[in-house]
């Protein structure tokens, strides 16, 4: 979350400095020659021309390498400074010197021969001890020109349940094209240090385990599993812990690792095993909500043909601020924080009737529901209070329920009446029905409610679309 806003904050800010009288580089030409593999990133000597002259590294661009660690094609980003601005990019080769140095590294592959598994122990030897001096030459010059971090992205196999991770966007697009689902960036490893993480490879259960323990790695070559070489390495100064848990259950896919400590405690909660900290990043994961896709029910309103207006109270009408609401939560959900949401009205006057948006939900691939009502009592009642079904709630309904529900309470501040449950249709979980919560914002007809929330809008809904991307977070 922190990345997250800190990335728009930084792109703020590069937009405020380009106002300045700056000469664009986005013409400039940059040329940058193929390199060899190493194992380690690569940061080659970038030439920059513009209109005939060559631009000085570090007072008229800085230079950003991207994939500049495997084999395959590295991007260059030049950015403008000082009396420069705009961006323009490159990208060269890496390439290995001889063909049998080639490793397969693809986690479908059955196929590796013993004669790669060997070459995979020597370029761990080597590494480790640091003596070679192509990894040494290479390390100087990353650190004069970049920070050396590697983006690790994290990809999920739907039938296997196996999640798998790797720094190489080449690996990480074929396993996509074979049909895994990319799940963003697990977390960001530092490109070298004195802790690897060992990647190794059950040939039987078709499964990946990543260690940092040599003695867990040796145990698990002596029964029988492949070593893969160094997957990435392990953060020295601990900065951002990666949690590991153990499913019991399963056969491929038995550990997850996680920079999110509500994805860990979920796992925890539906039978997996905490297994404390695997090994640690230089930063947190991002983005791992694409497979998030949220139904958003704005309560009442059109329901085949027929308006229904919900209740009124203190000069409002329920379905136009369920409407209004669920715009302004999907339009913060959506600018702020990248999440997909449906709202329903989407579809103004063929929205879909009341009893019929689970069904309509799941059919679209909606991963969760989250319904936003307005509250009405004939005693002069007054707060926010949360619903799950009693009966047929889907078992991750109550675990949303807390984070919308505190989500709700705590941004609009009027008296908490507790999470509830009952038989309302539109959060039934039943027939594999979606996580499903709904919210009584406050109450209509309360017209002291309806002064604080009204005056608060804008925090609720930006407290609601983040309760949102966390439940995404959490995997919902
Ligand atoms: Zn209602």
């Amino acid at each position: 979350m922190g990345l997250f806003l800190a990335f728009f904050a930084t792109g703020k800010i590069a937009w405020a400095a380009e106002a300045k009288a700056t000469t664009s580089i986005e013409n400039a030409s940059v040329s940058v020659e193929d390199q060899t593999w190493t194992g380690s990133p690569i940061a080659p000597d970038v030439e920059v021309t513009l209109n005939g002259q060559v631009l000085t590294a570090n007072t008229d661009y800085s230079v950003d390498f991207s994939n500049n660690t495997d084999v395959g094609t590295a991007k260059v980003v030049v950015t403008g400074m000082g009396n420069y601005s705009g961006v323009a990019t490159a990208t060269f080769n890496i390439k290995k010197q001889t063909e049998e140095d080639s490793t397969d590294d693809s986690p479908d592959s059955s196929t590796q021969s013993d004669e790669t598994l060997s070459d995979s122990t020597r370029s761990f030897s080597s590494q480790s001890t640091g003596s070679t001096s192509s990894v040494d030459s290479s390390e100087l010059s990353i650190q004069s020109s970049t920070t050396a971090t590697v983006d690790m992205y994290r990809l999920y196999n739907p039938n296997s349940g196996e999640h798998f991770y790797t720094k190489d966007s080449n690996e990480r697009d074929y396993l996509v094209a074979l049909g895994w689902t990319a799940e963003g960036v697990g977390w960001v490893a530092p490109a070298s240090s004195s802790t690897p993480v060992y990647r190794l490879y059950n040939p039987n259960a078709g499964d990946h385990h990543y260690t940092v323990d040599w003695n867990e790695k040796e145990h698990l070559v002596s029964v029988g599993w492949r070593y893969e070489g160094i997957g990435w390495y392990s953060d020295d100064a601990h900065t951002v812990a990666v949690y590991r848990q153990y499913n019991p259950n399963a056969v491929a896919g038995a550990h997850n690792f996680t920079t999110l400590k509500a994805e860990n405690d979920n796992l925890v909660s539906i039978g997996w095993r905490s297994e404390g900290v695997g090994w640690y990043a230089v930063a947190e994961g991002k983005s791992l909500v694409s497979n998030s896709y949220i139904y958003l029910d704005a309560g009442h309103g059109w329901s085949s043909g027929i308006y229904d207006s919900g209740a009124s109270g203190s000069g409002y009408i329920e379905a136009q601020q369920t409407s209004e609401l669920a715009y302004k939560v999907a339009y913060y959900a959506r600018t702020w924080y990248g999440l997909r949401v449906f709202v329903n009205t989407d579809e103004g006057s063929s929205k879909v009737s009341y009893e019929y948006r689970q069904a309509d939900a799941k059919q679209r691939g909606c991963t969760a529901l989250v319904s936003i009502h307005f509250n009405w009592s004939s005693d002069g009642a007054t707060g926010s209070e949360s619903y799950i079904h009693s009966i047929n709630a889907n078992y991750r309904s109550a675990a949303l329920q807390t984070i919308m529900h505190t989500s709700l309470v705590s941004s609009l501040g009027l008296f908490d009446r507790g999470k509830k449950s009952w038989q309302i249709a539109v959060v039934s979980g039943k027939n594999n029905g979606l996580p499903a919560v709904l919210l009584e914002i406050c109450y209509i007809n309360n017209s002291y409610d309806m002064s604080v929330y009204k005056l608060k809008e804008d925090k609720v809904a930006q407290a609601l679309a983040k309760g949102l991307y966390n439940a995404a977070q959490a995997g919902y």
